[in-house]
């Protein structure tokens, strides 16, 4: 068992190699001995079904491990009853999607608390998303893991006990770490091996060892404000957090990652970059 790593999105990299469609994706990310792939419905879901499945059946050839990245409108804990539908309905769509591509993994925001207080807001996040959990079930939408991701503004849910507190409501639900986004809405932590095993001990105490060995983890350097969260950078930027300490902590501990990069333009080969780090820790690739 090892981590694998891969890009979020479409790198500039991809598109200047003269490629334009996601079904090439998987094909390209093999050669460069990357194995996963988040596929972006960040705008919504748009993706035919014979697209998908076309991805899908290219993701199986080349080996590689397939997420999706739901519609950034969902909003959980929102009081309107047509951004509520809405967010049912971005949920079954991105379900549906996974299904097609055969992506195992999920991973949504949870959203804002609007004018409610924190905690009132996280309630009725749980409520919505309870819901949703049994209309997916309804609906044959099973065997998909949904993945809340740790933000990186302050005036956004999913800090870090949100995120697990929302992971409780199901075994199918499991965090995705943002380590780019706890490293801006903390303004600065998450750079040194304690900070980031911390992450993994508490996901394990919390949600068990399986999780914690297996963690779904974005990573990008950001740029951040007092509210957080201001962009994305690359690895040839200068901003935090280190990749390194964290390749440690995963090397050392056995942990088996997938590890998502989301830098700005040049998210494979700093995923590559990553990952280049970790088999050398490891002595080697497997
Ligand atoms: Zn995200």
């Amino acid at each position: 068992m090892s981590a694998i790593f891969g890009p979020a999105g479409n790198p500039e990299a991809f598109y200047e190699s003269g490629k334009k469609a996601s079904v090439e994706m998987p094909a390209w990310l093999a050669d460069l001995n990357l194995s996963a792939y988040e596929y972006q419905c960040s705008r919504g879901v748009h993706v035919r079904e014979e697209t998908a499945r076309a991805i899908g059946l290219k993701a199986a050839q080349y080996g590689i491990s397939l997420s999706i990245h739901a519609p950034y409108f969902i909003s959980l804990a929102t009081e309107d009853e047509k951004i509520a539908a809405n967010t049912q309905n971005h949920f079954l769509k991105a379900l549906t999607a996974a299904s097609w591509m055969g992506a195992d993994r999920i991973v949504f925001h949870i959203g804002g608390p609007g004018k409610q207080e924190r905690k009132a807001a996280m309630a009725r996040a749980q409520r919505a998303f309870a819901a949703i959990l049994e209309l997916a079930e309804k609906r044959g939408l099973t065997g998909i893991y949904l993945l809340p991701e740790t933000m990186g503004k302050q005036n956004q849910l999913g800090n870090l006990a949100e995120v697990l507190a929302i992971c409780k409501l199901s075994k199918w639900v499991i965090p995705a770490i943002d380590f780019g986004h706890l490293h801006a809405v903390t303004g600065g932590a998450y750079t040194s091996r304690a900070e980031f095993a911390a992450v993994f001990e508490q996901v394990g105490e919390e949600l068990g060892a399986d999780v914690a060995g297996n963690l779904h983890i974005h990573f990008s350097k950001i740029e951040f404000t007092k509210a957080g969260e201001r962009r994305h950078w690359t690895f040839a930027d200068v901003y935090g957090p280190p990749y390194e300490p964290l390749m440690e902590v995963c090397a050392e501990q056995g942990y088996t990652p997938r590890v998502i990069c989301e830098s700005a333009g040049t998210q494979a080969l700093d995923a590559k970059t990553m990952q280049d780090f970790y088999w050398s820790l490891r002595g080697g690739r497997a």
